[in-house]
């Protein structure tokens, strides 16, 4: 097997979140609970999008949301309906 066809070390697709400003948050801010809806969501999501701001991982942790289609939570300061693909 060539070294071109091994898979990447798992350690180089995380890395990034250990400079992540959410590191030491507790992780119910960026997810919602069941049946969360209307302002309670809304204020949740916004304490989530600030913490994201100015977080040095923002892009690496957008793309991986994408790359992962992630579909709950506050990843690189998007919503997870930010994220989900618009109906035509
Ligand atoms: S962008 Fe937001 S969710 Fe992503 S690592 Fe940074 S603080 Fe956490």
């Amino acid at each position: 097997m060539t070294r071109k066809t091994l898979p990447r070390p798992l350690l180089d697709q995380w890395e990034w979140q250990d400079r992540a400003s959410c590191r030491d948050v507790d992780p119910a801010v960026f997810f919602s609970p069941q049946n969360e809806r209307g302002p309670a969501r809304s204020l949740r999501e916004e304490r989530a999008m600030a913490i994201c701001r100015n977080c040095p991982v923002r892009e690496p942790c957008a793309a991986f949301a994408a790359a992962t289609k992630e579909a709950y939570g506050v990843w690189g300061g998007q919503t997870e309906s930010r994220r989900r693909p618009r109906a035509r």
